[in-house]
């Protein structure tokens, strides 16, 4: 994903301080420019060039209360004066609360979290709990995932992000996907798939990770028996189910979670991104009754300096309360029925747009250069100018017209702040109608 900016003008002094000193992630440095963004307000943010455009993906589909929230800033203010850190051998009652928390807004008997500092460190410890736990050393996940960029999290990613990191660890199965509409596999033949695969595995397999609705791989929502049946399947052959709810979490889908659109516990569940609303960082792997009580006796061998940090606690905590005492998860599945209409009224008028899926404020509209064939447009091998894919293009000229919006893997990912008004939609989609004049 490209940085989007106006192409014409010079870098200002903080921009070139930054392109010569701070890595760019996912990039060849030499393509990095980075933008400085001076102010943030609720669905909109401005850059160094005054263009202010609607967040139609809360930056990387994170910021589900948008910029600006006050309760979640005065959380943050409040704790500092407080407790600025403490140990994780110590408590807070940020810390204890929201771990009560949690184990409220989740489903089941989903009850214990080690906290942490990202999703990919949720996702770590995840791995790790599952393996101590069934002591078994194999997990399966499936080839359109993204799970996190540190060894072990990329290791069980699926999509390309991690061709540069392999071999990996040790003990990683990639699955088929519930992709309909790029795979010549059913979604639901895809599990008698891993059905099989975990039998020709022997049984050896910890846990099965996934994500409920695919986020950066091109927003996949698999049929509703998919996950129950998954749960089952990974069930009989001995392996947990863990589902990462990073980007799917609080709120996204008009639910709570992802794992709850299908009505399944997993056994492991991982979060990050909306636990915050990104105001600070912070991941979560909630684990059932059944595994806390296992590391009663046996030693959870994990842990971060920054595990449970105090401020990063204090704007989970004042995040979900404020998705609670302002009833978003309802709003986010109402206004996402008008996302979805007019996100439809796109794909009816752009031949280029060759598919459209999501939930609530999830959505992904995925490009195709030969509707048809359903071909994709490739990513490098598309470039149209330095550093610069089709999708890149829609996306800039998007943004040009008014609104900021993440293309990953040949898909489009609207994942607007919650509190989005139809006003704010009807302007981004026709700032989107634009750009996807480029790809047509
Ligand atoms: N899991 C999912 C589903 C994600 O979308 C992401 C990031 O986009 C991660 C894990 C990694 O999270 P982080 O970037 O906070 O480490």
């Amino acid at each position: 994903m490209a940085p989007q900016e106006s192409s014409d003008q010079a870098l200002n002094q903080i921009e070139q301080m930054d392109q010569k000193h701070v890595f760019g992630t996912w990039s060849y440095q030499s393509e990095v420019e980075p933008t400085q963004i001076v102010e943030a307000n609720g669905v909109r943010f401005t850059d160094s060039r005054e263009n202010t455009v609607i967040d139609f993906s809360g930056q990387l589909m994170c910021l589900n209360l948008g910029h600006s929230a006050e309760r979640v800033e005065d959380a943050v203010t409040q704790q500092v004066s407080e407790a600025e850190y403490v140990s994780p051998s110590y408590t807070t009652e940020a810390r204890a609360k929201l771990g009560k928390k949690l184990a409220d807004v989740t489903p089941g008997n989903l009850t214990k979290t080690f906290f942490s500092t990202s999703g990919t460190e949720a996702n770590e410890a995840a791995i790790k709990i599952a393996r101590f736990y069934t002591g078994k050393e194999k997990i399966l996940s499936r080839y359109r995932s993204y799970h996190g960029a540190t060894y072990g999290s990329i290791s069980v990613t699926g999509d390309p992000r991690r061709l540069a990191s392999e071999p990996g660890i040790p003990g990683t199965i990639k699955a088929p996907d519930p992709y309909a509409y790029g795979s010549t596999l059913d979604p639901m033949e895809s599990l008698d798939y891993i059905d099989e695969m975990l039998a020709l595995e022997g049984d050896t397999v910890a846990a099965v990770l996934v994500e409920p609705i695919v986020g950066s791989n091109g927003i996949l929502v698999p049929p509703d028996e998919y996950l129950p049946r998954l749960k089952e399947i990974a069930h009989d052959h001995g392996a947990l189910l863990i589902c990462d709810e990073v980007m799917a979490g609080f709120g996204r889908t008009g639910e709570w979670f992802g794992s709850d659109v299908f009505d399944v516990t997993p056994d492991i569940m991982t979060m990050a991104k909306g636990l915050t609303s990104a105001y600070q960082p912070l991941g979560a792997t909630i684990v059932t009754d059944e595994i806390a009580d296992h590391f009663e006796d046996n030693m959870l061998t994990h842990g971060h300096t920054y595990a449970g940090h105090p401020v990063a606690c204090a704007a989970g905590l004042a995040a979900i309360k404020t998705y609670e005492e302002e009833n978003l998860i309802e709003r986010a599945a109402d206004i996402g029925r008008y996302l979805e209409d007019r996100i439809e009224d796109l794909a009816d008028s752009h031949p280029s747009v060759g598919d459209t899926r999501g939930v609530g404020l999830f959505r992904g509209i995925e490009l195709t250069q030969h509707p048809e064939r359903r071909e994709p447009f490739g990513e490098r091998e598309d470039k149209v100018s330095k550093g610069s894919t089709v999708l890149d293009e829609v996306t800039a000229t998007a943004y040009d017209e008014g609104a900021y919006v993440a293309n990953m893997i040949n898909t489009l990912i609207i994942a607007p702040p919650l509190t989005i008004t139809e006003d704010e939609i009807d302007e981004a989609i026709a700032a989107l109608d634009s750009g996807l004049s480029v790809s047509d």
